[in-house]
């Protein structure tokens, strides 16, 4: 290896994208809080797409693949499923592998609803799934200027980018 490379902290960069349709409901799940909305979210699981795009930033980050191979929608089990559990099976197995969050930057692609007020009790609940600090969670939200599907209404889109650290 590249000798620079080898004299730097062990550090992994992940990142996580994730996109859920609305379909007939009366509330939305964000970052783990319910928000009353005119419309659901389709999902097998509660449709959190913002948890989501973290699980697999989190997971691509360490290497070990995505939401989809630790959590198939194939299985019963994971059937209406609230995905606070996945994301805290997710930190488990980062700690099983020695790695720490530093921190994760996520931005929310929303035309309907008005997240943002919302924005304080998802860091809470973020930041206590995952045992780190609210100062190391940012989340952001934006519409997309009525353009495209979420500009339609016709879905949400979160992103996420997280960096680790070893725990060594
Ligand atoms: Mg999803």
């Amino acid at each position: 290896m590249n000798p620079v490379i080898h004299s730097l902290p062990k550090l992994r960069i992940g990142q996580g994208v994730d996109v859920h349709a609305f379909t007939a409901g009366d509330h939305v799940v964000l970052g783990g809080v319910r928000i009353p909305h005119t419309q659901g979210l389709l999902a097998h699981s509660d449709g959190d797409v913002l948890i989501h795009a973290l699980c697999d930033a989190l997971l691509g980050a360490a290497g070990l693949g995505d939401i989809g191979h630790h959590f198939p929608d194939t299985d019963p089990v994971y059937r209406g499923v609230d995905s606070r559990v996945l994301l805290r099976h997710v930190m488990q197995l980062l700690a099983g592998r020695a790695w720490v969050v530093v921190n994760a930057d996520m931005t929310l692609l929303a035309q309907a609803p008005r997240v943002a007020v919302h924005i304080p009790q998802m860091l809470a609940c973020l930041a206590d799934d995952m045992g780190v600090g609210v100062n190391q969670l940012s989340i952001k939200a934006t519409t997309s200027e009525r353009l495209g599907f979420v500009g339609r209404e016709e879905g949400i889109v979160a992103q996420a980018v997280v960096l680790l650290a070893a725990n060594a």
